[in-house]
Parts: structure tokens; C-alpha cells; sequence
């Protein structure tokens, strides 16, 4: 019988199944020679959004990296952005076939007949969470490039009001950094990236380095100007990592739409053709495939992480790397479960875990928790089947408890939207035949938005290790503890009402409002927070520089080291956190710290 604690409906036990506790180094991995093996300076554990930077950055300025990643190889060869449905086996209509492996990657959109072999199997890799909590852990890619592949690519700011929150409200932790200190290092990544948008000159969501945005459709040109003339509200395009001038190599957006399928012209970011082919480049960089981490291996007399022991995901054999520092950049689960099932005598309840707060404050954004559609009749467009597909839409920066406008009674932090329209066929065009033909063609112009909000640490909000689950791998599973509390729930109503009051005051007709106040946590894939920076290392993991405040040269630079959550997009911060952290690697190293 399945113990209470937890759920899981494709779990394997350990109970019969040998546990790679025990496991021993037998080999060095297949793609890795045995001089190679011990003469890494830094070994990278995953390509995605923050590995690709850390591997880049590394490697440029010489050091020798191991790129340890659990995906496998992936490349132009795979994109499939300009295939057809009807060139698929059951052209993209067969959604229960994909289930049958994918039962919760395929919740999401971009995990389709396209794409499902890029993701996870949830049966070889589950989870567990309490019965009463569900958690829809999303988006677990298993491909050079992580979840870059599938993004959504909206790359926003953070400012001193997200950064020193509990300055406004009192609530939780300062982070132990101000914007003065990113600045820079966004700059630094967006001409990279190459970020198209629109500068606005707003305090709480600061302008980057960007390239010409992508345009507004009519309607939301409409509703744009409306709102700012009408309640000051701003409506701007999607600031979005696709490139509108080509750079590196990479071509300019040609507009074709599904970017979540790949891009052979490199026109979107992913992290598999420019931050990691840029440190490939350079020789410096040796990448282990297929590598699933498992622990980080420590010399416990000297206190220092020594290497990494990972399981081969193909012959399911355990082996061992070693570098002079590890940098956990696997997502933000996915490096805490590492640090929780590297817990050893020194460090029982998980590594670098003297604080206690390691799997703690766990956040996801709140996924469209409400919002509105409306229609636009004065702002007909062209109807064109094979038009342009631009991929993004708008942004609506927040305007609830922000300086200078009264607090909401409700709420603390606040929201943003995402959102868009455009003109389309009369899909609900009522009749048969020649008349049904006729309303078809009645274009309609619509413009919609489902609000992103801040979701608040709570120390209650966590993940543990399940040790009776293991994963195909041994690998012990996590067992994941989430709720959205009181405040995310008055959040969702006011998505909706302040997206019907933008609507009508824009002049819409048919408005359509929804909100979800009980969504499930993990639809944002914003998880954060769970190795939290802070200055005082008996409240938090991780310092400024997301080195562990016990281990100093062990650093987590993806987004577990996040103090609270904003309501932006976390991965434009979670990259431009990771090259300036290891840029203070290097001078550690330099200084003999590291
Ligand atoms: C559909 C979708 C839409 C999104 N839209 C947006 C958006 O619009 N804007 C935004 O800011 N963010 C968005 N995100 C989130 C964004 O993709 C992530 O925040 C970002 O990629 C996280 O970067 P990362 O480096 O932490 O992890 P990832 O990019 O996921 O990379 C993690 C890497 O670690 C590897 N890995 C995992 N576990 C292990 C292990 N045990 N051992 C070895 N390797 C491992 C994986 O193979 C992967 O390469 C979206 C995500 C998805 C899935
Ligand atoms: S829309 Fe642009 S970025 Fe997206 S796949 Fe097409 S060309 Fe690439």
C-alpha cells in the first residue's frame, strides 16, 4: 500500500532495487579520456540558461570546465519548427500517446508530438508530493540547452523594489545585492542574448539594452495608448530574447512562430547555440552528455567540494568527475535535490546546509491566476492564413503597490501580464455550409492578458528527499511540499478585475473575464528560491555571489538562490546573477580563496 506521505503514480521503490549510495567509481564516462579526467579547474552541472553562461564565461577566460549535463546531444538537426503536422506520425492529434510517458511534462503546451522526446519520461523520473498538494513539476528537459529549448523567452529587469521588497512591506528577506550591482551585468547579457523591447523609462521595471522591438497589433496599440492616457497603466511589447538584427552569426527573427520547437536560424535564445557552442568553441570546454548528477563528492578534512559522481543515463553506471570548484546550475530543483542527497556526516540534513534553510522558500510565479479577452471591431485587421507569426505580445508592468499610488487592502508585492491579439478568423462563426463559410471569414480583432504574480516565501513551501523513491537511476526522488497562500489568492481577483477595467476603458466589446484563484504551483516553471541568498549564513544558503556560505567552492547559480520571486520572468536575472558570480569565482580563484 503507497505510504500517506506522498504521491506518486509512477514511483519505483528502492525495496529491491540496490540504492547507488553504495556506488563506486568504475570508469570515467565515455566521452571523457583519462587525462582529462582529474585536470578540470571547474566542473558545470547543466547547459541551460545559467550552465551555458557559467560555461561560457569560464572557458573564455581560459579555465578548464566539465560540462556535466543529463541530456543528451541536441542540435539544428532536431529543430522542428518548420515541419508540418501531417509530416508527424499521428500529426500532432494524439495527445494520449504522449501522455503515456509525459503524464505531467505533457500538461504543458510545448511538450507535444513535436517535442515530448525532448522531455523527461515522469515514469523513469518521478517525484512525490503530498496528497493534499499537488505540484505540477513542468518543463524538465533532457536535452543540450534545457528548458532554453521551450522558453518563452519574456526577459524582464528586476529593480530595488523587487530586490529590497521587504523595505515596502516588511516581508520576508531583503536579497543581499541592489540593482546597482546587476546593472551592468544585464547589460552585459542582453546585448548577448539580444532582447528586443521597448524603453519606457519605469523605475520598477527597468530598461535594458535592447534591440528594436517587435511591433503592437492595432488593438493592442489601442489599448496601450488608452491605458496610459486613461490610469497610467503600462502597456508595452513583449520584451522578448528573439533578435530583430542579427548578431553573432545568429539571423534575425523571420517570423515563422514556434519558437518552442527550435530555430534553425538561431534567432531565439537557447543556450545550445550560443552560450555553450561559445565555450565549446574555445577547447576549454569537455561536455559529458547523458550525465545524470547525482551527489557533489567532498574532501570533508579540508571542507572543500572535490568533484561530482553522476550516473551515465545510458549504461546506468555510476561515475566520477573532479575539479578544483563545482557550480550547480541544473535548475532549481533539480541542484537542491543533488545538495539534499550529498548529505553526509558533516552535513546531515544536506550539503552546505548549516543554516537549515536548503529546500525551504520554495516559489513559482502565480500562472494566470486571472485576466480578460475582449474584442476590438473598431480595429479590423487583414485576415492571412500563412501571415507573419510574430512570437511575442505585450507586457503590462505592474502598477499594484508600486511608489506613489495607494496600497492595495488586499494584496502585498503585486502582478504582471502577459498577453496579445491579433486578427483572426471567425472560429465561432455559427452555421453550416456557405454561411458558416461567410461568418468565418468576419475577422475578429481580439486582444486578451492573464496576469503573473508574486508568489511570497514561506518556510512551509518546501522539498525534502523521499527516500523510498528512486528514480530508473537510483537516484533517490524528491518529495515536493507547495501551496499558494492567502495573499496569491486576493492576487487573482485583482488580475481580473484591473484586466476588465483596461478592456473597457480601451473601449472593447465582448469582454471575457476569468480568474483561478486555486491554480496549481509549478504551471509558472518560475520554481525559485529553495538555496536562498542572503548576508546572514545562519538564515540563508548561499551569499551574494550564490557561493555556498559553508562550502567556498561550491556555488548554485541557477534560480534556487532567488530571495523572493518579483513578479517578472526569472531568467534574464538568473543568467546576468550567474556571470557576475562567476566572474567573482575567478577572483576567488586568482586570490587563492578557491
Ligand atoms: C515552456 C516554458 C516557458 C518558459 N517561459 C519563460 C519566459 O518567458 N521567461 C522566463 O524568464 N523564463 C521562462 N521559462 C523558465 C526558463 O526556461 C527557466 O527559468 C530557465 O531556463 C532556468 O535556467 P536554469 O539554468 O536554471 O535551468 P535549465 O535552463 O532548465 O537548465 C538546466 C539544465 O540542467 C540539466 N540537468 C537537470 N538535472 C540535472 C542533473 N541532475 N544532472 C545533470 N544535469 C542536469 C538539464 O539537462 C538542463 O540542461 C520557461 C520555461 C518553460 C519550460
Ligand atoms: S519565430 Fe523567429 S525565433 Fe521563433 S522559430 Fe521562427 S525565426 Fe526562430
Amino acid at each position: 500500500m503507497r505510504p500517506a506521505r506522498y504521491t506518486c503514480a509512477f514511483s519505483r521503490r528502492t525495496a529491491g532495487r540496490g540504492c547507488c549510495s553504495s556506488a563506486k567509481q568504475i570508469n570515467v564516462g565515455d566521452s571523457l579520456s583519462n587525462e582529462t579526467k582529474n585536470s578540470f579547474d571547474v566542473i558545470v552541472v547543466g547547459s541551460g540558461a545559467s550552465g551555458g553562461w557559467a560555461c561560457k564565461r569560464l572557458s573564455e577566460a581560459g579555465l578548464k570546465i566539465a560540462l556535466v549535463d543529463c541530456g543528451r546531444k541536441h542540435g539544428d538537426e532536431d529543430f522542428r519548427e518548420h515541419k508540418r503536422s501531417w509530416d508527424l506520425k499521428y500529426r500532432d492529434h494524439a495527445p494520449e500517446i504522449i501522455k503515456k510517458t509525459r503524464p505531467v511534462q505533457s500538461q504543458l503546451g510545448s511538450c507535444n508530438e513535436y517535442t515530448y522526446d525532448w522531455f523527461a519520461n515522469d515514469l523513469d523520473e518521478p517525484y512525490t508530493t503530498s496528497p493534499d498538494k499537488p505540484f505540477s513539476w513542468q518543463g524538465r528537459l533532457r536535452v543540450l540547452g534545457g528548458r532554453t529549448n521551450v522558453w518563452g523567452r519574456v526577459s524582464l529587469r528586476l529593480s530595488d523594489l523587487d530586490l529590497k521588497a521587504t523595505e515596502h512591506d516588511g516581508y520576508g528577506e531583503n536579497w543581499p545585492l541592489s540593482y546597482k550591482d546587476l546593472a551592468p551585468y544585464y547589460d552585459l547579457v542582453e546585448g548577448y542574448v539580444g532582447v528586443a523591447g521597448r524603453a519606457e523609462g519605469l523605475p520598477t521595471l527597468p530598461d535594458g539594452n535592447f534591440q528594436p522591438d517587435m511591433g503592437l497589433t492595432c488593438g493592442e496599440a489601442k489599448l496601450r495608448n488608452t491605458v496610459k492616457e486613461k490610469l497610467g497603466w503600462t502597456i508595452t511589447p513583449t520584451r522578448t530574447a528573439n533578435i530583430t538584427r542579427p548578431i553573432n552569426g545568429r539571423l534575425a527573427c523571420h517570423y515563422c512562430g514556434p519558437c518552442d520547437r527550435g530555430c534553425i536560424t538561431h534567432s531565439y535564445f537557447n543556450s545550445a547555440f550560443t552560450t555553450v557552442a561559445d565555450a565549446l568553441k574555445t577547447g576549454n570546454c569537455t561536455y559529458i552528455p547523458n550525465a545524470m548528477g547525482y551527489k557533489v563528492l567532498m574532501d570533508s578534512d579540508r571542507n572543500r567540494a572535490k568533484g561530482l559522481l553522476y550516473i551515465d543515463r545510458i549504461s546506468h553506471q555510476p561515475r566520477e568527475v573532479y575539479a578544483r570548484a563545482v557550480v550547480l546550475c541544473a535548475q532549481s530543483l533539480e541542484s537542491v535535490r543533488i545538495l539534499l542527497n550529498s548529505a553526509d556526516t558533516q552535513y546531515p540534513n544536506g550539503l552546505a546546509n548549516s543554516s537549515g534553510a536548503l529546500g525551504h522558500y520554495l516559489m513559482d510565479h502565480v500562472w494566470c491566476g486571472g485576466g480578460a479577452m475582449g474584442e476590438f471591431p473598431d480595429q479590423p485587421g487583414k485576415l492571412d492564413i500563412n501571415g507573419p507569426q510574430r512570437p511575442c505580445g505585450i507586457y503590462i508592468a505592474r502598477f499594484r503597490n508600486v511608489p506613489g499610488v495607494p496600497r492595495s487592502k488586499n494584496f502585498i508585492r503585486g502582478f504582471g501580464y502577459e498577453g496579445g491579439g491579433g486578427t483572426d478568423f471567425n472560429w465561432d462563426a455559427k452555421g453550416f455550409g456557405v454561411a458558416f463559410k461567410k461568418g468565418l471569414m468576419d475577422p475578429v480583432t481580439t486582444v486578451g492578458m492573464a496576469g503573473f504574480g508574486e508568489c511570497l516565501p514561506r518556510w512551509d513551501n518546501y522539498v525534502e528527499i523521499n527516500p523510498s523513491v528512486v528514480d530508473t537511476f537510483g537516484i533517490p526522488v524528491l518529495n515536493v511540499h507547495m501551496t499558494y497562500g492567502e495573499n496569491e489568492r486576493a492576487m487573482c481577483y485583482d488580475m481580473q478585475d484591473s484586466a476588465v477595467k483596461m478592456l473597457e476603458t480601451a473601449g472593447a466589446k465582448n469582454i471575457r473575464p476569468f480568474v483561478v484563484p486555486d491554480r496549481t504551483p509549478g504551471f509558472a516553471i518560475h520554481e525559485v528560491g529553495i538555496a536562498r541568498m542572503g548576508s546572514d549564513p545562519k538564515k540563508s544558503v548561499l551569499n551574494q555571489f550564490q557561493q555556498t556560505h559553508d562550502v567556498k567552492n561550491l556555488f548554485v547559480c541557477d534560480a534556487a538562490g532567488f530571495a523572493s520571486t518579483a513578479c517578472q520572468n526569472p531568467t534574464l536575472t538568473i543568467m546576468t546573477l550567474c556571470v557576475r558570480s562567476m566572474d567573482y569565482l575567478m577572483g576567488e580563484m586568482k586570490r587563492g580563496n578557491v
